[in-house]
């Protein structure tokens, strides 16, 4: 594998890294935000991008809310300014496929036969839909790109019934926007209680309140048994033997992360790219950041994968610092959003299982409302639908403690 040709003339440099050259495979939000941080941060070598898709960088979150809802195509979800694309050597619509690591850096191994050396490589592939075996036919959907999006939105102008398997946020969402585009919509979920290991019971249960509100029907506790059709899909079947009318179907059963490609390649790997808590795995000068990775906490003393907007943005930063030598960033506490209907829901920090929030502004019956877990006064969690500035000063105090929490870990260990 060493000896495939490659297609950079630049020597890697390790001495200083912040001339150093860094090939980034996965072109989208972790990959372009750890490009815009190195170069932020006094980075002044050639880092090039690498990403499979022929798109330039977009962002995701829109997929499942604007695009299906509002028509709104490429221009709107882009990544990228002019700066981005002077600043860096793009290599789109190419897969990385191995990683051979050398004395001199790494030669990323691109699926056209050429490579891109580098003394340093991060690896931002994100993560793609987990789906059913078997089940390839038109109208029937999984969600991650925005070509997906567009396949999917084209598929909602017929109108009728959709089935949306797996109550997640991503099928939520679709579920919300499909009802604004005028579809009927059933979700599908095998578990009874979907959403309750992520947000506690008692706001799972609201929230399929909201969607019962909207007209949706939540069918719990029971599995696909077959999807049904012939040119196009047409239905599908429970385990129960109920038959549902299905003119689209939307698999959102979750995501696998991208890291196949490099397991001939001596990473570490176990549901994600492990890697230390800034982000570098275990070979040196390589690190993981996005959806691909599993970083470490040293609070829990656990590898953990986010599949979260803000989390790409924590690893860029993270991976950025280390890789100049920098003192690590500050410390966040876990955050995510999601918009559904007129709502939008945020969630920070880590809902403790089995415990009931304290509601401390709105209620749930108006959908407004922030919901504070653990302590009042020393929230581990707090959710909120509609609560802007009490959510925000929640979500700081909890990021300071979370910061405050790991300092200290580190220096007991030190
Ligand atoms: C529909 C949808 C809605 C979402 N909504 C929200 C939300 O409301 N709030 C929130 O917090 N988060 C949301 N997210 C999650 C958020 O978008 C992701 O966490 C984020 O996109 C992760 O960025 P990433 O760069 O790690 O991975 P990705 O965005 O998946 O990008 C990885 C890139 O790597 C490329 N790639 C993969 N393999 C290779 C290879 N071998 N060689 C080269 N390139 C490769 C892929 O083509 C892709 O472009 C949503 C995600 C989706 C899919």
């Amino acid at each position: 594998m060493s000896g495939t040709p490659s297609d950079t003339t630049a020597e890697p440099s390790l001495g200083d890294p912040s001339t150093a050259s860094v090939a980034i495979v996965g072109a989208s939000l972790a990959g372009l935000s750890t490009a815009r941080e190195l170069r932020a941060l006094g980075h002044t070598g050639e880092i090039t991008l690498i990403g499979a898709e022929d798109h330039l960088p977009y962002d995701r979150p829109p997929l499942s809310k604007a695009v299906l809802c509002q028509g709104v195509t490429s221009a709107p979800v882009g990544l990228t300014d002019d700066e981005d694309l002077t600043a860096f050597r793009w290599r789109l619509g190419l897969s990385a496929i191995g990683i051979d690591h050398h004395a001199a850096g790494h030669d990323v191994l691109l699926d056209d036969g050429t490579s891109v050396t580098a003394a340093t490589v991060v690896l931002a592939t994100g993560a793609r839909p987990r789906t059913l075996i078997g089940v390839d036919m038109p109208g029937v959907h999984t969600l991650r790109t925005l070509d997906d999006a567009l396949e999917l939105r084209e598929s909602m102008r017929r109108g009728g019934h959709m089935v949306v398997i797996g109550a997640g946020f991503v099928g939520c969402e679709v579920a919300s926007s499909a009802t604004a585009a005028g579809m009927s919509v059933t979700i599908v979920e095998a578990s009874e209680a979907p959403g309750a290991a992520l947000l506690g019971a008692r706001l799972a249960h609201w929230l399929h309140s909201v969607h019962a509100r909207h007209g949706v029907t939540l069918r719990t506790g029971t599995a696909i048994e077959t999807i049904n059709g012939t040119a196009r899909v047409e239905s599908v079947t429970l385990a129960d033997g109920t038959e549902l009318r299905a003119d689209a179907v939307v698999i959102g059963i979750g995501a696998l992360p991208n890291t196949e490609w490099a397991a001939a390649s001596g990473m570490a790997i176990d549901r994600g790219f492990l890697t230390d808590e800034q982000c570098a795995t275990a070979v040196a000068g390589v690190y993981a950041v996005g959806d691909c990775a599993r970083v470490y906490n040293p609070i829990t003393a656990t590898h953990v994968r986010q599949e979260h907007w803000a989390a790409a943005l924590d690893h860029a930063r993270r991976a950025a610092r280390s890789l100049l030598r920098l003192p690590p960033p500050k410390c966040t506490a876990p955050y995510f959003w999601s918009d559904q209907y007129d709502l939008r829901l945020q969630v920070c920090g880590t809902i403790p299982a089995g415990q009931s929030p304290s509601i401390v502004e709105g209620n749930l019956e108006s959908d407004r409302f922030v919901a504070v877990y653990g302590d009042v006064d020393e929230p581990v969690a707090v959710v909120a639908a509609g609560g802007g500035r009490t959510f925000t000063r929640l979500r700081k105090h909890i990021d300071r403690s979370e910061d405050r929490r790991r300092t200290a870990q580190v220096l007991e260990h030190q």
